[in-house]
């Protein structure tokens, strides 16, 4: 159990179907309820073992492992009791995921937002989002299965809003034979960046007209009718990994989570329920005193989980929502997968904490892009996603549901340059009409040419060296020393 070595504790991780409580065992693949069509959690029969250490000896354990150098447990694994101790040491899949850091923002940042605050960069993993830490541990699993039941052929196939496929490619490759990956894409509806990461990967790349929603519908029913591994978050294994941002973010706070506020993005709610079940998790093992708020952010483009929390509690109902274009395209879902997760984790997170400690808001799409470009104008990396949460944090605030004490994180879920293509939109005022996105001068920022081919040409190396220093000295202003 100790840091040093590879952990000896083993769970008895189950399948709940959180629509009709029936459980089914953890060493077969299960995506749905076979009887109610219900989405899963796996939850650990022996957890209650875990309680025979105190939460204090559970952090030294953490705070341990941190230094230790054993490859399989440098990820998500660091957490190897709370993740999915069932995988063998010789299956676990690490590329470099998780353990990802923190950054406070700038004193001018924080100065203008009005709030402490800080992003946790979660575009530092692999593909460059956190999708890397839920396929660490589907990956590890599933190679753990294909090595246990000998099979010959595994093709893992997912629906993406663009990351999801490029992490999915990127640990299949890794892996290799027999696992092949097919990653299945909305047209034009992942930025050029994220589709030529499975490209590069190899993956067999399918594309769809329509959006994210179609393209899961066709997965499913694939997953349900034929043989092929289901990578999207519908697979609970993803959740497990996932938890992994909250047990890291605990760790860097000491262990201290009071005034802390966690935004997160929503869009399939895989994230957000992975975030709340860690947290929970972490309180449970007595690990942290008290819990997070937590703050959910949608796009008003893709927000039915702020539509069904903003209703009255108790005469609440859920319904999906047709999407419009949004720049969290990442998050542009009409109808989250996750949605019943999230209800059942939200409660358990408000009787535990109050119902402060879980909220959804929704910010619009100017608000969003420009909330990305203020970040990074502040030397953050912050993807639109992240924006979406700065963005989120200021509405919160303007809203009175933040107190000046509180210390804000921010999940930048994926890196700023995977969605620098809507950067240029804004800065190029080229977006469709759909996005009702309008330019403000402030915010632009363009190349400025200085001299022409023409010049090139015509000016010697010397010449030109001058000409070009007389441009810059006019353009910028610049006073001889
Ligand atoms: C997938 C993704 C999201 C949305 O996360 P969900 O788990 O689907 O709610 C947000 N941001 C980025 C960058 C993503 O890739
Ligand atoms: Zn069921």
């Amino acid at each position: 159990m100790f840091s040093d070595l590879f952990p000896t504790y083993r769970g008895e991780l189950k399948y709940h179907c959180l629509e009709c409580a029936r459980k089914y065992p953890g060493d077969e693949l299960h995506y749905t309820c076979p009887e109610c069509s219900g989405v899963f959690m796996l939850w650990d029969e022996n957890f209650h073992e875990l309680k025979k250490l105190s939460g204090k000896e559970w952090r030294t354990v953490f705070d341990e492992r941190a230094a230790s150098k054993m490859t399989q447990l440098q990820g998500i694994f660091r957490f190897y009791e709370l993740t999915a101790p069932v995988v063998e040491k010789e299956d676990i899949v690490y590329l470099g995921e998780g353990n990802t850091p923190v950054i406070q923002s700038s004193p001018k940042l924080q100065k203008l937002v009005g709030q402490n605050m800080a992003f946790k960069n979660d575009g530092q993993n692999p593909s460059a989002s956190f999708k890397d830490r839920g396929m660490a541990c589907a990956f590890s699993y599933l190679k753990q299965l294909v090595r246990k039941k000998n099979w010959d052929q595994v093709l893992t196939i997912c629906a993406s809003t663009g990351d999801t496929s490029a992490s999915a490619a990127l640990y299949a490759a890794y892996v290799g034979d027999p696992i092949k990956s097919v990653v299945l894409l909305p047209q034009g509806k992942v930025t050029s960046q994220q589709l030529s990461q499975p490209l590069g990967s190899g993956a067999v790349v399918i594309e769809l007209p329509g959006v994210f929603d179609d393209c899961m519908r066709v997965v499913e029913y694939l997953a349900d009718n034929f043989r092929v591994a289901l990578l999207n978050s519908k697979n609970p294994w993803r959740i497990l990994g996932q938890e992994s941002y909250a047990f890291e973010l605990a760790q860097w706070c000491c262990w201290d989570m009071s005034g802390r506020v966690v935004f997160v993005p929503i869009g399939n709610a895989g994230n957000i329920t992975a975030v709340m079940s860690g947290f929970l998790k972490l309180r449970d093992l007595e690990i942290i005193d008290g819990l997070p708020r937590i703050f959910g952010v949608q796009s008003t483009h893709a927000d039915p989980v702020y539509r069904y929390y903003r209703q009255t509690p108790g005469s609440r109902s859920y319904a999906p929502v047709d999407v419009s274009p949004s720049v969290a395209q990442a998050a542009m879902i009409g109808n989250p997968v996750s949605f019943p997760r999230v209800r059942e984790l939200a409660d358990r997170y408000q009787r535990e904490q109050g119902t402060d400690a879980f909220n959804v808001v929704h910010v619009e799409e100017q608000q969003i892009i420009e909330a990305m470009l203020l970040a990074n104008q502040n030397g953050h990396i912050a993807c639109t996603q992240g924006g979406e949460c700065l963005a989120g944090l200021m509405q919160a605030r303007e809203q009175g549901l933040l107190d000046a004490s509180e210390t804000a994180i921010l999940d930048a879920t994926a890196h700023a340059l995977k969605f620098s293509g809507f950067q240029e939109m804004y800065f190029k005022n080229s977006f469709p009409r759909g996005y009702e996105i309008i330019p403000r001068e402030e915010y632009i920022n363009q190349p400025q040419r200085v001299l022409s081919e023409e010049d090139k040409e015509r000016l010697s190396k010397e010449e030109f060296t001058r000409a070009a220093v007389e441009e810059m000295v006019r353009v910028l202003g610049l006073q001889g020393n």
